[in-house]
């Protein structure tokens, strides 16, 4: 594969210059990139023992605000394959990585370049909201991840980037996404029974995060914290958030790992309704280690609060 020889060569260079990136470990055929854990879980899944996967994120860190730092450029720099949300969620940072000396293969509308949000149906799609008004996923919601068919179609399209990378571990790429989808499939058809019970449970956010969970579960946002996306709070808007929350009965104040306090305990005071803390990716909590952990851990958090109201 002349990919992998390029790749050698630029390995021996890199250990000829002093300064220049070290390869990683030479047992690893395939090595991908992933912004998000979510997509990592997802490429360790599908790239089985060939892919070495690292990510960029950790599950408690907020993706939308990651500093392009020389250890991410280090790591992009030896990348077969970029995984990420796309859609603007990695705009800070992301570019200014590609430009420090990613492969071309990597590059936009390269095999190597997968974005997530390409690939599945977008929920709030393009708008002409200004940028300015602060991060406002004016490409739409990039938050992809907490739709089970999401997973599935990505599973899919990811295995088929990685024979076009790959081909040479194309039928092992095939097998394990046969082994995955099977095991998605029984997983899914659990939690399709499960989430018809969350149906209507009105909740507040502090960030559209959620989304494609809430299209799913049906579950209601009725208010969210932040005026826009990435827009925090005013002592007025708050008080509108008590109101429409008091209004429509909700029951919990969702809060995915990274997000700030700021606000919602005050909410959660003035309108008597707990703050849940939920996974949102793998690692977002303690034992959500893959994506089945993430689904299970979110819908069994989310079935708690419905008993309790
Ligand atoms: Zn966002």
């Amino acid at each position: 594969m002349q990919l992998k020889r390029l790749a050698r060569a630029l390995c021996v260079i890199a250990l000829a210059v002093p300064g220049m990136v070290k390869p990683s470990p030479a047992s690893a055929e395939v090595q991908i990139f992933a912004c998000e854990p979510e997509w990592a879980a997802l490429a360790s899944e599908i790239g089985g023992d060939v892919a070495h996967v690292y990510s960029a994120t950790h599950g408690r860190q907020d993706p939308h605000y990651i500093r392009a730092r020389p250890s991410l450029i280090a790591q992009v720099r030896q990348a077969d394959l970029l995984f990420c949300s796309g859609a603007g969620l990695e705009e800070g940072w992301l570019p200014v990585l590609l430009q420090r000396g990613a492969r071309v293969t990597i590059q936009r509308d390269q095999p190597g370049h997968l974005m997530a949000s390409e690939h599945v149906r977008m929920l709030n799609p393009p708008s002409l909201v200004d940028r300015s008004q602060g991060h406002v996923h004016a490409e739409g919601n990039p938050h992809v991840q907490l739709l089970p068919e999401n997973i599935a179609f990505l599973a899919t399209e990811l295995a088929r980037r990685l024979t076009v990378i790959d081909p040479d571990n194309a039928e092992m790429y095939r097998r394990q996404l046969s082994i995955f989808q099977e095991r998605w499939k029984d997983a899914t058809a659990n939690w399709m029974e499960r989430k018809s019970h969350l149906e209507g449970m009105p909740v507040v956010v502090r960030h559209e995060a959620w989304a494609y969970l809430f299209e799913w579960t049906g579950i209601k946002q009725v208010a969210s914290i932040e005026r826009l996306p990435g827009v925090p709070p005013t002592a007025n808007h708050l008080q509108l958030v008590l109101e429409l929350a008091r209004n429509a009965g909700a029951v919990a104040i969702l809060r995915a790992p990274y997000e700030p306090s700021e606000g919602m305990e005050w909410l959660s005071d003035k309108a008597g309704i707990p703050i849940v803390d939920l996974p949102f990716t793998v690692g977002g909590q303690e034992g959500v280690d893959d994506l089945f952990d993430l689904f299970e851990v979110t819908i069994t958090l989310l079935e708690e609060v419905r008993d309790q109201y």
